[in-house]
C-alpha cells in the first residue's frame, strides 16, 4: 500500500450538460492522481470551471467518480465503504451559508453529524460536545441559540468548520473556505484553519482559484487546468520554479504585495480564455493559449513527469534539461 492518508488514482467525472436539445458529455475531471499525506495541506488551485469542486465531491463520494479510485487509509472508497469513512472524509464549502440550513440553530447544525453517528449518549452530552465545537472554532458556545443569517461571514465558516469537526475527522476537503470572506475574516479563519491542522493533525485538499491564498497554507501544490492536474510538487520549489507555462501564468497573475514591485511588473497573466471542457482538443488541452505552443502540442495530451514529486504535464518545460 502507498501509505499515504488520501489518494486518488485516475480519478474520473463526466457528466452530460444540456447543450439545446441534447446532452452532451463533458469531462469536468480528466484521470487525476494525486495524494495527500497525515497532516499536510495539499493546495489544489486553478481557474473557476476547471474541475476543482467536482474533484472533491469525487473524493468525499458526494458523486459517484466515473472511473478511476480513491484510497484513504489503505481503504478502497466506494459506496459500501463510505459508511464507516463518512465520518473521517468530511467537507467546509465556500458559501457555508448555504452549506447551513437557515431554519436550524448553529448548535443544531453543528450537532447534526453528532446525531447521524449517535455520538451522544444524552441531550446534555450532545449540548457539551456543540459546546465545546463552538468554543474551538472562536464562537460563543452561547450563540448555539442563534441563526446563520445573525452571523458575519466569517462567523458562518466557522460554524461551518465546527460542523464539519464535530464526527472527529481526519480528512478535509476545503472547498474556496475564504473566498467569500472580506480580507481580515479570511486571515481569521486559515488560521484557525491552520490552528486546528497542528492541533488534531488534519489533513487538508485546500482548493482556490487564485494561487496567493493557497500559497500561504499549503505545503504542496497542484495546479489543475481543464480537468487535469498539469503540474503538483513541494509549494516552495512550484512557486519558485514553476514548470508548466499554466503555472507560470498563474503566478505572474497572482496579486503581488507591493504596489511598486506590482507597477513595474509587465502583467501577462494567463491569455485568453479556456477551451470549452465540451469541445476538449486532442492534444494539450493549453495549446491555444500557450506562448510555447510547437506543432507536437496540439497532437497528444501529455502525461505529468519529472523528479523529487515536482512533476509537470508538458514537455516543452524539460526541453534542453
Ligand atoms: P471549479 O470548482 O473548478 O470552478 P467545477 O468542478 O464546479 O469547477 O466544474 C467543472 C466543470 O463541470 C464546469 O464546466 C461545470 O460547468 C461542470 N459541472 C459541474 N457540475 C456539473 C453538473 N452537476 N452537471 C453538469 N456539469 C457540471
Ligand atoms: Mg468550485
Amino acid at each position: 500500500m502507498s501509505g499515504h492518508l488520501l489518494e486518488a488514482r485516475g480519478l474520473t467525472k463526466r457528466y452530460f450538460a444540456r447543450v439545446g436539445l441534447r446532452r452532451e458529455p463533458l469531462l469536468a475531471v480528466d484521470g487525476v492522481s494525486l495524494h495527500v499525506d497525515a497532516g499536510e495541506t495539499l493546495g489544489l488551485v486553478g481557474e473557476s470551471g476547471c474541475g476543482k469542486s467536482t474533484l472533491g465531491r469525487a473524493l468525499l463520494r458526494l458523486e459517484a467518480p466515473t472511473a478511476g479510485e480513491v484510497f484513504f487509509d489503505g481503504r478502497r472508497v466506494d459506496r459500501e465503504s463510505m459508511r464507516s469513512l463518512r465520518r473521517e472524509m468530511q467537507m467546509v464549502f465556500q458559501d457555508a451559508g448555504a452549506a447551513l440550513d437557515p431554519r436550524l440553530t448553529l448548535g443544531e447544525s453543528v450537532a447534526e453529524g453528532l446525531d447521524i453517528h449517535r455520538l451522544c449518549k444524552t441531550r446534555g452530552e450532545r449540548r457539551e460536545r456543540v459546546a465545546a465545537l463552538m468554543e474551538r472554532v472562536g464562537l460563543e458556545p452561547s450563540w448555539m441559540e442563534r441563526y446563520p443569517h445573525e452571523l458575519s461571514g466569517g462567523q458562518r465558516q466557522r460554524a461551518g468548520i465546527a460542523r464539519a469537526l464535530a464526527v472527529e475527522p481526519r480528512f478535509l476537503v476545503c472547498d474556496e473556505p475564504v473566498s467569500a470572506l472580506d480580507v481580515s475574516a479570511q486571515a481569521q479563519v486559515l488560521a484557525l484553519l491552520a490552528a486546528l491542522q497542528a492541533e488534531l493533525g488534519l489533513s487538508y485538499l485546500f482548493i482556490a482559484h487564485d494561487l496567493a491564498a493557497v500559497r500561504q497554507v499549503s505545503r504542496r501544490l497542484a495546479v489543475m487546468y481543464l480537468g487535469r492536474v498539469v503540474e503538483t510538487g513541494p509549494a516552495e520549489e512550484v512557486l519558485r520554479h514553476p514548470l508548466h507555462p499554466y503555472t507560470r501564468a498563474l503566478i505572474e497573475a497572482a496579486p503581488i504585495p507591493d504596489p511598486r514591485r506590482a507597477r513595474a511588473r509587465q502583467t501577462r497573466g494567463v491569455r485568453g480564455e479556456a477551451p470549452s471542457p465540451l469541445r476538449l482538443p486532442s492534444g494539450c488541452a493549453y495549446a491555444l493559449r500557450c506562448p510555447w505552443a510547437a506543432e507536437a502540442c496540439a497532437r497528444a495530451r501529455p502525461e505529468l513527469r519529472g523528479e523529487g514529486g515536482h512533476l509537470a504535464a508538458c514537455p516543452r518545460a524539460f526541453e534542453g534539461s
